[in-house]
């Protein structure tokens, strides 16, 4: 069990030095050697041109499940700051660990993020691992996996919590195929049960519910998707154990490289899943033109404009507007949805929202079940009115 690198494949050409992140190679004798810190990430097998490096990880039926403990979770950064969605993971992992009697741990990798410590902290975490290195400000899929495995394996957590983001879609899949575990995506409840993590989420178009359970592997991971656990209060008298990790990138030995980062988004605009209002529109506002009726309400009252599926499928909104299951989950102040029928797939991803308001021409529309307030009518003749008196107001206040 363990690392070794096979002598008469190994040429001692040092590419997998520049690949170990936690600088554990070394060349001795024109053959690469492995150092004691080794975690095991794998990260040096995958850039190894001559097959010279074999990795053995404890099999899954050879594991003692007791050693593993505590409850991470990996913290997804943004320009600024610490993303919502981790907040949300952190204040669920909380409350996970208290039921198991257990600490929460939390992930940060990126570059000079420590003063985001305190913050995080404040949600209910414990010890915060942190490795800062200037090749981890973008989010690259190969030295991400690598640390993150390896910090897994050397700490050994119960469970493993990612956002249901981008990042968190590509990063947690890998992690768990690396580790040989389970991964339960998208899931909109989680709890313990009989010490182990129920992991709830729909299944067959929404129509069931599924609880999941991951008895024989560990770490058990999961992904959810933001705005669907709630945020706790922070309590910003608290304070993290930090640990840091050192991390050693060569640049020159990445295999994958950002050349562009491409935000749909404009600056200064608020995405989908952080706005506080939104006014979403379905197949009934009948073309893409029309949405500029639900826009210019939005300028007026600072929304964002979403889309249902049927919207989007009709090219009238880009995908990344759409709610929904196959879309996103949204949790805004207020959800205003015009010419949306209410589907199930749709009300998944926006039932959450503190206030609805809808407006249908169909009064048996099911989106007036979940409505705080239902407007039956053209939305052509109600959304104009409604933004010439908001502005009215507006500019009166
Ligand atoms: C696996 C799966 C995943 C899915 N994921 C999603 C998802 O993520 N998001 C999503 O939205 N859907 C999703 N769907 C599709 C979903 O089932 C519905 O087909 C879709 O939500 C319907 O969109 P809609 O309400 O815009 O259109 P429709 O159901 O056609 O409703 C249009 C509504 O507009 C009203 N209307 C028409 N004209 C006007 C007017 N002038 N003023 C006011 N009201 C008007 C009509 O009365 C009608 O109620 C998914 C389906 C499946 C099977
Ligand atoms: S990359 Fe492979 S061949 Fe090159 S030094 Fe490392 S183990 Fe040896
Ligand atoms: S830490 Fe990872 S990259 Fe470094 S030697 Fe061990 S398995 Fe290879």
């Amino acid at each position: 069990m363990g690392i070794e690198i096979v002598l008469d494949k190994c040429t001692g050409c040092g590419l997998c030095i520049k690949a170990c992140p936690f600088a554990a190679i070394k060349i001795k004798d024109k053959k690469a050697e492995i150092e004691a810190n080794c975690t095991l990430c794998g990260s040096c097998v995958e850039v190894c041109n001559f097959d010279a490096i074999l990795i053995e990880r404890p099999k899954l039926s050879d594991k003692d499940l007791s050693e593993y403990k505590n409850v991470w979770i990996f913290v997804e950064l943004r320009e600024k700051g610490v993303k919502k969605v981790s907040l949300e993971l952190a204040s669920k992992a909380r409350e996970i660990a208290d039921t198991l009697g257990e600490n929460v741990g939390a992930v940060i990798l990126g570059e000079k993020a420590k003063h985001l410590c305190n913050e995080i902290a404040a949600y209910g975490v414990d010890v915060i691992y942190i490795a800062e290195n200037n090749n981890l400000s973008e989010y690259n899929t190969s030295n991400y996996t690598g640390i993150l495995t390896g910090l897994i394996l050397k700490y050994k957590p119960n469970i493993v919590l990612f956002p249901a983001t981008h990042l968190g879609r590509d990063l947690a899949p890998r992690v768990a195929a690396t580790l040989e575990v389970g991964l339960t995506a998208d899931c909109t409840g989680l709890s313990i049960k009989d010490g182990l993590l129920l992991q709830s989420r729909p299944a067959f178009g929404g129509n069931i519910m599924a609880d999941i359970i991951s008895p024989n592997a560990r770490p058990q991971m999961a992904t959810t998707r933001p705005n669907v656990m709630k945020i706790q209060k922070p309590d910003f008298t608290r304070k993290a154990e930090i640990v840091s990790i050192p991390v050693d990138i060569d640049s020159k030995a990445m295999r994958i490289v950002i050349k562009e980062i491409v935000k749909t988004t404009k600056s200064g605009t608020k995405s989908l899943d952080e706005a506080d209002i939104i006014i979403s529109g379905g197949r009934g506002i009948g073309s893409a033109d029309n949405f500029k009726i639900l826009e210019d309400l939005a300028k007026t009252i600072n929304g964002v404009v979403g889309a249902s599926r049927a919207a989007v499928d009709a090219g009238w909104r880009p995908r990344s507007d759409q709610v929904g299951q196959s879309g996103k989950t949204v949790s805004p102040k207020l959800y205003i949805a015009c010419g949306i029928s209410g589907k199930i797939q749709h009300q998944v991803g926006m039932k959450s929202s503190d206030t609805i308001i809808a407006i249908n021409m169909d009064p048996d529309a099911p989106i007036f079940d979940i409505a705080d307030c239902g407007i039956i009518g053209d939305f052509t003749e109600i959304i104009p009115v409604l933004n010439e008196e908001l502005k009215k107001n507006l500019c009166k206040n």
